[in-house]
């Protein structure tokens, strides 16, 4: 959905001291967390009420963005901007205020949602504590507080509902927010759930508990890896045959490999090595050999499901090293094939991928040629959440 976004940042700072919306910020201009919000979250066009003697500046700091000088106080800013919109009774106004920075895209959707139902929409806060009507000092009574919330920006709505509202509004007092301006002129208004880190910045305390705010978020969104070993161990028995299948590539020979799948020992070596360096288990625990639908099937498919895990965990493959242990066939005039294979089917730079032959002079089910073993072992790196 299309919308305009009106950023309110022509305060003085007279209860605050300083001009709140252009000092930093985590390093950043309070004001600009708000345009990289609404820009991240598709505004059409950015407009910003700002105030004669910081007009030259934000316009030098940033172009892209229309600028409209403020008014005697907060309505006539909102005001001026209006006027300077130039668009359809329809389109879709969202005026929010400098002052709340820590606005993210998730809330202008939430908006935008609202909007697609109602006609005006705000974010608010239902209040938690208990309210006390005071007199002189001394409670009168306590309020009910079930229907009551603490409106926040930004606040959404129709241009020519809140051009209507603004122009049938009393100009003998000044709304502190555009839904009271809808509300007076019977727009419905609703209510989209708001958020504590669209507090207003008020006072120097407030910059505290935002940037603890941005601290807090940017320890939770820090991904820090974490490199996991995986090792995978396979062997298959020779059986009648005239090739057998390692990396994916077939390699002739006098003896097949025997197993439900291609008995591709490499890759099933490999696929082991993949899902023990995530802890997802074993080649059998995804495609168990009772599985009819595995019979004869390439090898390539278990290797390729086991990098699939580690990637939708956000993670990826860092090495991978295997090694294929026989007396027959040999290997070696058919290692780089392999490793190209590899290379093709994980995606991953050939530099990454090691294969190594061996024997064992003889001895053992390899040494008497009864079968063939592969060894893989790979280093991943997944993200963890600190
Ligand atoms: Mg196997």
């Amino acid at each position: 959905m299309s919308f305009i976004a009106i950023i309110v940042a022509a305060g003085q700072g007279r209860r605050f001291g300083a001009k709140k919306q252009w000092m930093l910020l985590d390093g950043t201009p309070v004001f600009e967390y708000s345009v990289t919000a609404f820009k991240a979250a598709g505004a059409s066009s950015i407009i910003a009420v700002v105030s004669q003697d910081d007009l030259n500046d934000a316009q030098l700091r940033y172009p892209d963005i229309d600028f409209v000088i403020g008014g005697a106080d907060r309505a006539q800013s909102v005001k001026n901007a209006l006027k300077a919109v130039k668009a359809n009774n329809e389109t879709l106004i969202m005026i929010h205020d400098a002052a709340r920075p820590l606005l993210k895209p998730r809330h202008i959707h939430d908006l935008l949602e609202a909007l697609q139902t109602h006609r005006a929409a705000i974010l608010a806060l239902p209040v938690s504590d208990t309210l006390k009507k005071v007199d002189k000092g001394v409670i009168i009574s306590t309020q009910d507080r079930s229907q009551l919330y603490r409106a926040q920006t930004p606040q959404a709505f129709r241009l020519g509902d809140i051009n209507a509202a603004y122009a049938a509004w009393p100009s003998d007092t000044s709304p502190t927010d555009e839904a009271s301006v809808l509300e007076a002129h019977c727009v419905p208004v609703a209510i989209v759930t708001g958020d504590d880190a669209l507090h207003k910045l008020t006072t120097p305390a407030d910059f505290t508990y935002l940037k603890a705010l941005i601290d807090q978020d940017k320890t939770l969104n820090k991904r820090i890896f974490q490199t996991r070993i995986g090792q995978g161990y396979d062997a298959h028995r020779f059986g009648p045959g005239q090739s057998v299948i390692l990396c994916g590539v077939e390699i002739s020979h006098d003896h097949g490999l025997v197993g439900h799948s291609d008995a591709d020992v490499a890759l099933h070596a490999l696929t082991d090595a993949l899902l023990g360096a995530a802890s997802l288990g074993d080649i059998g625990d995804h495609f168990p050999p009772t599985d009819p639908q595995w019979r004869g099937a390439p090898s390539d498919i278990f290797l390729k499901h086991a990098q699939t895990l580690i990637t939708d965990m956000g993670g990826q493959i860092i090495n991978i090293d295997l090694t294929l242990i026989c007396e027959q066939p040999k290997i070696k005039p058919h290692r780089e094939a392999m490793r190209q294979n590899l290379s093709k089917i994980l995606q991953l730079d050939i530099s990454r991928i090691s294969l190594k032959a061996t024997t064992t002079e003889k001895m053992g089910f390899t040494g008497r040629e009864e079968g063939m073993a592969a060894m893989a072992v790979c280093l991943i790196e997944l993200p963890v959440f600190a």
